[in-house]
């Protein structure tokens, strides 16, 4: 796809991003008539779709709306959403044959492989008539005659538009760069401050030590931060906590705040810990394993200090009742996430404050505009963010 252009020719769009927001902006504003250029710098274009969702990318979810996303007013996505929607993403896949399932709760998968969604991109892109600059680094963007001067490594592009599609910070090996967060602040623009999101937890030494033989057990559990709760799995992990229950609620986390695990996903563990242990002749930990993984279970009662091998009759009502509150009310302390290398989005990102919900354009610099996870709206794990990446690039590409 690298393909040379001559850089110093005027075009109308001017496209900075190769990934899912800008292959599918540039390929509808092609498709309307515009000339675009598509500038992106990394080897590979539309390397986080080969990559996402294991390698079958969950492009989608067929219920997506605004209450699936955070950022300081996630109802700025309405618009774009209720403008480009599920069924409009699916409908091109159909067009272009490729095959899809629905996984879990409503997140649609590729049958085969994400390449799949890259190449079609791709070939969209080149239905529009869409030039590429590959690999090029973009360095200064300039007001100029009639719109923009952008500087790339193969000269100086002249365009009345210019779309900022750079994606988030996450996995800087694959090309992440904050150009778009750099160049909004460059110019005033208001910029949430970014933080890794759908990312695994680091815990306290305290927490994590008595836990360390857990490392691989997964558990189905309830894991709160503020008024917001999922019910997922939690893995855990060797240096905390894992998981599509803890990828989702590090979407909510942030320093100082506490996370709440409930270890049995909101059974009352209480009441069901009584009326089992009631003349039975099994030990405590056969009774607790009935609710939770074994070694959970074993190395939850180590750590309460508790002795397995009794016979669950003999407990006292005030011991289990303690034994159960202690699983149903985790509160671990989380020192960190695990970084920009594991995280899946960004949290935060160009205010949408700044922006036009309809065209993603930016209010005070007509002609630009910036999509994708370059804005402060971040999806829940399952396949949101991929819907706002389609939906924005589709409202920014409407406006063009
Ligand atoms: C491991 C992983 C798995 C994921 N799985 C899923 C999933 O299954 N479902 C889902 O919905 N989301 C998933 N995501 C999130 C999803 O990939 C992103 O939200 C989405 O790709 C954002 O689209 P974007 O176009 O805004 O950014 P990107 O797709 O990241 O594209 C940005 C592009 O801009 C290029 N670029 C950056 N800076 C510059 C520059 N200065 N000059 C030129 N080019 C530049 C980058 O190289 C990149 O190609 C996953 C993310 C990761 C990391």
């Amino acid at each position: 796809m690298s393909r040379g252009t001559d850089a110093g020719a005027r075009c109308d769009v001017v496209v900075v991003g190769g990934g899912a927001a800008g292959m599918m902006c540039a390929a509808v504003a092609g498709q309307r008539g515009r000339r675009v250029v598509l500038v992106e710098h990394a080897r590979r274009i539309g390397e986080k779709i080969r990559i996402s969702g294991g390698g079958r990318c969950n492009f989608t979810n067929v219920s997506t709306g605004p209450a699936h996303y955070v950022g300081l007013d996630p109802g700025f996505a309405a618009h774009a959403l209720r403008e480009y929607t599920p069924r409009d993403f699916t409908a091109l896949l159909r067009r272009h044959r490729i095959g899809f399932h629905e996984k879990h709760r409503g997140q649609l998968f590729c049958d085969d492989s994400a390449v799949a969604v890259v190449d079609m991109l791709r070939a969209e892109c080149e239905r529009g008539g869409v030039r590429w600059l590959h690999p090029c680094r973009v360095h200064e963007l300039r007001p100029g005659v009639g719109g923009f001067e952008l500087d790339t490594d193969a000269g100086t592009l002249a365009c009345a538009r210019v779309v900022v599609a750079t994606g988030g910070l996450p996995v800087p090996a694959i090309g992440a760069s904050d150009w778009a967060l750099r160049l909004a602040r460059g110019l005033g623009l208001r910029v949430q401050p970014p933080h890794p999101a759908l990312v695994p937890l680091r815990l306290a030494d305290a927490d994590l030590r008595p836990l360390a033989s857990l490392a691989g057990v997964s558990v189905a559990v309830r894991a709160s931060c503020g008024a917001q709760d999922f019910d997922e799995d939690l893995l855990f992990t060797h240096r905390g906590i894992s998981g599509p229950a803890t990828l989702q609620i590090s979407n909510y986390w942030e320093a100082g705040r506490e996370l709440r695990i409930d270890l049995t996903a909101g059974k009352d563990l209480a009441a069901l810990l009584r009326e089992s242990s009631r003349g039975s002749r099994q030990s405590l930990l056969s009774l607790l394993a009935q609710f939770l993984p074994r070694r959970l279970a074993q190395v939850w009662l180590e750590r309460q200090r508790l002795d397995g091998s009794r016979r669950a009759a003999e407990v006292a009502g005030a011991t289990l009742q303690e034994l159960a509150r202690s699983l149903c009310a985790w509160t671990p302390q989380v020192t960190q996430t695990e970084g920009w290398n594991k995280a899946e989005v960004m949290r935060g990102g160009v205010a949408t404050a700044e922006l036009d919900p309809r065209s993603l354009q930016a209010l005070r610099v007509p002609g630009l505009h910036f999509i994708g996870e370059a804005v402060d709206i971040t999806g829940w794990l399952g396949g949101y963010n991929f819907q706002w990446a389609w939906a924005s690039a589709q409202a920014a590409a409407r406006a063009l």
